[in-house]
């Protein structure tokens, strides 16, 4: 097994290169076979897109003064923990692996612990599950509002401004969520959970810790969450047999802690793991394994060890997209 592991890494270069190869054909004809949908209409009005791009750019000026006020350690030590707790957990493990996808269990008041964690990234569980859930089922099409297809700038930061979801449509794919009040509170009263944080941490550490602590974590969560629309369905690689243009991208997977496995996790989106191989750099599920050993979290999916070595070659890529 470790032979056999050892053998991988020393292969890796040009496994890869395969991959990529592969996946430039199979990509193009994905995208050229996509006709039967129709074209997303914007939610928003051109003021409402102006307030959220005035939002955006304010952001970066109060990160430019906060710097320029002086930093301390503990600013940056607040960034590192708003990060993990809200990035890591809130995002990654609470809104994708558990709202979006139910990989694991947890009580009524953890899961609202995940939902505000989540929600401080300036989105809420609602609709942060009905975007990625239409995202998951209209992969690269024109109903997918936020991969590569409508060009860098609308994957970046044009999905998060305006996606084109109305409220209803996105709440009809969350039915499973609706059901609670509170989640439905973090819903209805846009920003609660990023003013009220925010505030606490400009109480408990002045401007710069607000500026440097906090601000910018929401500015990196912004970029992360562009990086892998943008990047895990245009470069990486490709291993399994989907029908989108998503891959695995390391170096997505370094700075979002596990999220750039994103092929392997259209491939089987139920599983807690991203990261299939024990190789596989994934910090989001060692924290909900963590949880799992603690009892605050139980029944953590993963995926089956036959499904996840069932690997796609030319042959079956070719038969299933064309
Ligand atoms: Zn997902
Ligand atoms: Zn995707």
């Amino acid at each position: 097994m470790v032979c056999g592991n050892i053998r991988v890494v020393f292969q890796l270069p040009s496994i890869v290169r395969f991959l990529v190869d592969r996946n430039q054909n199979v990509r193009r004809r994905i995208i050229d076979s996509m006709k039967k949908y129709k074209v997303q209409k914007a939610a928003r009005t051109p003021f409402q897109k102006f307030i959220a791009y005035t939002v955006i750019a304010a952001l970066h000026v109060i990160v430019v003064l906060g710097i320029l006020s002086g930093v301390e350690a503990r600013d940056w030590i607040m960034l590192l923990a708003v990060y993990l707790a809200c990035g890591m957990v809130g995002v990654n493990a609470g809104l994708h692996r558990y709202f979006s996808h139910r990989a694991f269990r947890t009580s009524r008041v953890f899961q609202f612990v995940l939902g505000w964690l989540g929600a401080i990234t300036m989105t809420d569980p609602i609709s942060f599950a009905g975007k990625h859930r239409i995202h998951h089922r209209y992969s690269d099409t024109e109903r997918d509002v936020h991969g590569p297809r409508f060009g860098f700038w609308q994957s970046w930061f044009g999905s998060l401004v305006d996606h084109g979801y109305t409220k209803t449509e996105l709440q009809a794919r969350v039915k499973d969520l609706t059901g609670f009040p509170e989640l439905m509170l973090l819903h209805r009263v846009p920003l609660l959970a990023t003013a009220t944080t925010g505030a606490l941490i400009w109480w408990l550490g002045g401007f710069s810790m607000f500026a440097v602590g906090y601000v910018l974590a929401l500015l990196i969560f912004i970029n992360l969450a562009g990086a892998t629309n943008y990047f895990c369905h245009k470069y990486g690689s490709r291993r399994y047999n989907t029908d989108d243009t998503s891959t695995n991208n390391m170096w997505v997977n370094l700075i979002t802690m596990g999220e750039g496995w994103h092929h392997n996790h259209h491939y089987y989106q139920a599983s807690a793991n991203c990261g299939f191989f024990w190789y596989e750099w994934d910090p989001t599920y060692w924290s909900i394994r963590l949880l799992a050993i603690l009892h605050i979290v139980w029944d953590v999916k993963t995926v089956p060890l036959r499904v996840r070595d069932r690997l796609a070659d030319n042959a079956e890529l070719a038969a299933h997209i064309s």
